[in-house]
């Protein structure tokens, strides 16, 4: 599955943070991560053409952000009325407001 363009490329400039945060208090340092999301940014998301050790690095840190990130619902993961992920063309908008939240627990407030 190839990365959301927009996404990765918000990720490599004003939300360049995430990425920090995500390297933090591991041995790697966030400039690699950055410089991988850069790279992968200018292959156009093309995952096969990082090298071996750049694909380490993206599996570890850029993966779970782009992919696997979880919805925080309204009071929690455990509220959440969808999968319990955010949608991957959700994402950026999330990253930007700094709210967690899937399509479904983004939806109507009252229902019915
Ligand atoms: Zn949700």
């Amino acid at each position: 599955m190839e990365p959301d363009l927009n996404l990765l490329e918000y990720l490599t400039s004003e939300g360049a943070h995430y990425i920090e945060e995500s390297v933090r208090g591991t041995q790697y340092l966030p400039r690699t991560a950055l410089g991988v999301a850069t790279f992968l940014l200018d292959m156009e998301g093309n995952v096969d053409l990082l090298t071996a050790k750049q694909k380490v690095t993206y599996e570890k840190f850029l993966k779970p952000l782009l992919f696997d990130v979880p919805c925080q619902g309204f009071s929690g993961a455990k509220s959440c009325r969808g999968n319990g992920l955010v949608e991957a063309d959700m994402l950026r908008r999330c990253y930007i407001e700094g709210q967690f939240r899937c399509r479904s627990c983004r939806g109507k407030k009252t229902t019915g």
